[in-house]
């Protein structure tokens, strides 16, 4: 790598390329090296790739959140400015670049990782060649949501399997976005799937709208909203109770696996959106019922598995080439996760794998206090 080059290309904060490359970890892809950031550092984004030949691929950048609907949005938002509003839909994000040794393109995670899964989706679902002739300097940034990945199962209503969504279009070395306008469309031209858009307001409606946006997805558990200024530039996101309530049943599924920060943060959503939202006694208890539901059920059938000896962790199902599951599997076990195979079967002409992330350290820890162990508080 050009390290001079590569440094002043990323514009960071960084006074020299020593104190940024420092933070970058050293991974193959292909046979390829390629540095990766794992986590933001001066201010490059998570995620950030450069490849053998010195291209960028820019991390996706981190959204903040609002607690408080109401003034988080009047004080995030300019009072002349257009809001926004995309649903904010529930799997996991991707980034597609034409990049790399190999003539299709690729697919990178949040992490930076290529997975072989994810790349083999986008390419199925989106009809690439086209766009990237046309923009071999952009990026998609997409989700992919649906009950086969390897990343998350949230259902949608008409996802079977797995689909795509492209929420963002960007420069994908300097990271500049396109404004929501042009990328939808731009994705319509190109036939890309896009998320829901509720509208286009004035800051002083979005409270409101928002609101009414919020208890619909709610009823159709489905995950929130990203508020966005036109240029794409700012966005901010805000979530459902049925959201919250998800997130620590799966926290309390595997309590000794996702920290405490994880759990703190969802049950401090759920009490700014009370507070604000609930407008009876009697709405507040129910939600109260069903926080508490959320996080001592799934944490007891956690426990009683575990003492039963089964195996705890994150299930999911994936679908598509024997070959593509075989480097699905490889790629997961390359990142030090233990992978259970629970079923391996044809249907429909395609591979389906049924595996298990086995949660070790909640298996670990709750069966030492199941034996008697004490705990340190
Ligand atoms: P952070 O944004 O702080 O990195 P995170 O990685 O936990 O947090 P989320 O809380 O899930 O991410 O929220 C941000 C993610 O939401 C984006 O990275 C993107 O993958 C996803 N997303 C889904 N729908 C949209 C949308 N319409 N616009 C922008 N992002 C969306």
């Amino acid at each position: 790598m050009d390290e001079r080059a590569c440094f002043e290309r990323l514009d960071s904060t960084a006074s020299d390329p020593a104190g940024l490359f420092e933070h970058f970890e050293q991974r193959t892809v292909g046979g390829e090296t390629v540095y990766v950031l794992p986590d933001s550092r001066h201010g490059v984004e998570r995620g950030t790739v450069i490849l053998g030949d010195d291209a960028i691929v820019r991390g996706y950048p981190s959204i903040p959140r609002v607690l408080a609907l109401d003034a988080g949005v009047t004080s995030f938002f300019e009072t002349d400015e257009t809001v926004v509003a995309e649903e904010k839909l529930d799997g996991f994000n991707v980034r597609v670049a034409a990049v790399g040794g190999s003539d299709e393109p690729l697919a990178f995670t949040r992490g930076g990782y290529v997975c072989p899964y994810t790349t083999a989706k986008a390419r199925e679902l989106l009809d690439l060649g086209p766009f990237f002739e046309n923009h071999p300097k952009k990026m998609l940034c997409a989700e992919l949501i649906g009950p086969e990945t390897p990343y998350s199962t949230h259902d949608y209503d008409g996802v079977d399997s797995y689909a795509i969504r492209v929420f963002d279009v960007r420069d994908r070395e300097s990271g500049d976005p396109f404004s929501v306008s042009g990328r939808r469309d731009l994705c319509e031209r190109y036939g890309f799937p896009q998320p829901r858009l509720f509208g286009r307001y004035e800051p002083t409606e979005v409270p409101e709208q928002i609101h009414a946006v919020i208890d619909d997805l709610d009823d159709a558990e489905r995950e929130g909203v990203v508020m966005k200024t036109a240029d794409s530039e700012s966005m901010v996101k805000y979530t459902t109770e049925s959201q919250h309530h998800d997130e620590l049943a799966y926290a309390f599924s595997l309590p000794f696996d996702l920290g405490r920060d994880f759990v703190f943060s969802r049950i401090t959503r759920e009490a700014f959106q009370a507070a604000e939202f609930d407008e009876s006694e009697e709405r507040l208890r129910e939600r109260a019922h069903d926080l508490g539901e959320s996080i001592l059920l799934p944490a007891v059938e956690t426990i009683r598995d575990v003492d039963a000896g089964e195996t705890v962790g994150e299930r999911h199902r994936v679908r598509g080439d024997a070959d593509e599951l075989d480097a699905l599997l490889e790629h997961l076990r390359d990142q030090s996760l233990t992978i259970e195979v629970e079923a391996d079967y044809r249907e429909k002409g395609h591979r389906v794998v049924e595996f298990c992330k086995v949660a070790e350290s909640t298996i670990d820890r709750v069966q030492y206090y199941l034996d008697g162990g004490t705990y340190d508080e």
